[in-house]
């Protein structure tokens, strides 16, 4: 919906980002590069823009359960691959397919039930362990329905 508004191309693009000039099909640079330059045009013919976009970009708001389904992705796909976890996982989430698996695809009752498993913690080690409990805590205090004091701490610990 977002990349009709701002006149990109649909589809499998290249720059599918509306935000940033992230490369969608750099696959060996997922989850290893982390800047991407930030979109400064949105003229067309530029990076997959076919038409005037009819809103500001800086004027849309992202769905915070979207940050959650990317977060969850993106931990997952950092922690080391252990049999046990993995082991463990599958037991947890048996209809879930080997697919969805891999690419770290969870949904919003699926990392609710992984937050509250306190077996699942014990598995994790080290930087794991602290960037599990900072996701957790993102969750509650910036994701939910209510947004505490300090979240920019929050996020910024996530980081
Ligand atoms: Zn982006």
């Amino acid at each position: 919906m977002n990349a009709l508004l701002l006149g990109l191309q649909q589809g499998y693009t290249k720059y599918c980002c509306f935000i940033c000039e992230w490369d969608s099909r750099a696959r060996s640079l997922h989850y290893s590069r982390k800047n991407w330059p930030a979109r400064k045009s949105q003229e067309p013919g530029i990076m997959n823009v076919e038409n005037q976009p009819l809103v500001e970009p800086s004027k849309i708001l992202l769905p915070s359960m979207h940050f959650k389904l990317g977060l969850i992705k993106k931990l997952y796909k950092g922690l080391e691959t252990k049999t046990s976890r993995l082991y463990f996982l599958r037991e947890m989430f048996s209809r879930l397919s080997e697919a969805k698996l891999k690419e770290g695809i969870f949904i919003g009752t699926q990392i609710r039930e992984l937050i509250k498993d306190e077996y699942f913690y014990t598995l994790l080690q080290g930087d794991e362990k602290a960037a599990w409990g900072n996701f957790k805590f993102v969750v509650k205090g910036f994701l939910g329905k209510r947004r505490i004091q300090n979240f920019e701490e929050l996020v910024n610990n996530l980081l």
